[in-house]
């Protein structure tokens, strides 16, 4: 197993992932995403939306505001219900939270969801010490809120308070109507989106597996219980989810699991709730939930909106609440996996063995000295032709040896260098990053060679 730690500096060196506010002394579970990351996280988002909005005939998009109705909130519950239990170390003040301290404590634990009372006593029987002090000098357990609330200026009073979204599912419950109203959708259908979400979270540290702004790509998938049998839309969606991950970002089957949440564990509005798991250095854990979330979310909208959000099945003709299957990744955990999945050490060599749709740059190429006008003039139009069709990337700095070293960290799959041969004979070298093997290539023919490999 890759120590997280190589990657958090694999991404740092090489622009992928930089931590937040770092000139100010850096803002705790925050990060920005480099040059390099920010690519292949659209490229994550890409693959998704590709997958499960346009690949999918009755899944529709929708992109709602993230600064949101404080009643949104009231009615799904979240005001009250959606708190973490947190515990604090007296002796060094670090704030954690209790379920956590203890499942790192016993791996195989589960503990999420038990009274405040019960995961007290947890801490005490197993001794968990604290991971900042090493000292057992622990305040009693309390719930925290993790919704951010923001006051918005232009009200007064009560009003102004809004909330930044804690999950991007609400902004489809509210939206419901609208699509059923102007769209052609019938049941059952599901409305997907992707975007940031925001939860105050006491986390460990683990990188960017759990951060107090993240995003999220979530569906949910509305049918008609009567008409549809619920456990079989839930096992055809773990499929799908499982074919995503292992077939459009490439990762090893061995490495994921499915686990089923405990009652206790169990949001309070879901009936069924998996989790696919991924086997991170630290453990595995969540990457990926799928929750049966009934008909709760439209029922409560109902109630406290007093909005009319039934429909027409037209399979039955009756009019109904629909119910709900949920599907809710993080995509940044997604891209956590994917450096993790791919990073690999060959001796003093890192590479990034990404599938090529993944990686930032899919070729680079370089003049073979820098300072040869005429090798750089014909690298340039080699590039300048390549980048209208293809992510591609200009290096000339240090050595050849450097720049295969430099794209091989951050994944890039082809490398083109243009030599003095390439003055006489308009050939190119491309070189394969996985199996180091250099190829000559005809320039009139490159592009498409380029495109063959990596079959898009
Ligand atoms: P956890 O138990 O890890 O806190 P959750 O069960 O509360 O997660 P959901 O509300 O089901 O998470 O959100 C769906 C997905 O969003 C999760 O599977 C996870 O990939 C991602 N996610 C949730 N919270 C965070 C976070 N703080 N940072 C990054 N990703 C997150």
């Amino acid at each position: 197993m890759i120590p997280l730690e190589k990657i958090v500096s694999l991404a740092k060196r090489r622009g992928i992932i930089y931590p937040g506010s770092e000139i100010y002394g850096g803002l705790a579970n925050t990060y920005d995403y480099g040059p390099v990351g920010v690519e292949i996280m659209r490229n994550i988002k890409e693959a998704w939306w590709k997958f499960f909005v346009q690949g999918i005939d009755n899944i529709v998009g929708l992109d709602a505001s993230i600064i949101s109705h404080q009643k949104i909130w009231q009615a799904s519950g979240h005001t009250s219900g959606f708190a973490d239990a947190m515990i604090d170390c007296k002796n060094c003040r670090s704030r954690f939270r209790a379920d956590h301290l203890i499942e790192n404590e016993k791996e195989d634990l589960k503990v999420e969801g038990l009274s405040e009372e019960k995961l007290s006593d947890l801490i005490k029987k197993f001794h968990v010490k604290c991971p900042n002090c090493k000292k057992e000098e622990w305040t009693a357990v309390r719930k925290f809120n993790l919704l951010f609330p923001v006051n918005l200026g232009i009200v007064e009073g009560d009003k102004s308070l809004a909330y930044l979204r804690g999950e991007t599912a609400q902004g489809i419950f509210i939206n419901f109507k609208n699509i059923v109203d102007s769209t052609r959708v019938k049941l059952p259908f599901g409305i997907a989106q992707i975007g940031k979400s925001f939860r105050n979270e006491i986390t460990l540290g683990n990188f960017i597996f759990r951060t107090i702004e993240f995003e999220q790509g979530e569906i949910e998938y509305f049918f008609d219980p009567q008409a549809q049998n619920w456990e079989k839309i839930f096992e055809d969606w773990k499929k799908t989810m499982w074919v995503f991950v292992t077939k459009k970002l490439a990762i090893d089957e061995k490495k994921l699991r499915w686990r089923e949440h405990t009652d206790e564990e169990r949001s309070f509005y879901s009936t069924r709730t998996e989790d696919l798991e991924y086997k991170f250095s630290f453990g595995f854990k969540e990457l990926w939930g799928i929750a049966y979330r009934t008909d709760y979310d439209l029922k409560k909208h109902m109630e406290v909106s007093g909005v009319d959000l039934t429909i027409d099945d037209s399979n039955t003709g009756k009019r109904i609440t629909p119910h709900v299957i949920e599907p809710a990744v993080g995509i940044n955990r997604l891209l956590l996996m994917v450096l993790a999945d791919s990073y690999d050490e060959d001796g003093e060599r890192v590479v990034l063995k990404l599938d090529p749709k993944l990686a930032a740059y899919k070729a680079a190429v370089f003049p073979l000295l820098a300072n040869k006008p005429d090798l750089v003039n014909k690298a340039r139009s080699i590039y300048d032709g390549l980048k209208e069709d293809i992510n591609v990337v200009w290096d000339d700095r240090g050595n050849i040896g450097k720049r295969y070293f430099a794209q091989d960290e951050i994944g890039t799959p082809f490398c083109i260098t243009v030599d003095f041969q390439t003055l006489e004979d308009d050939t190119v070298t491309i070189r394969d990053r996985d199996t180091m093997k250099q190829a000559r290539v005809e320039v009139k023919s490159l592009k498409s060679e380029i495109l063959k490999k990596l079959s898009i």
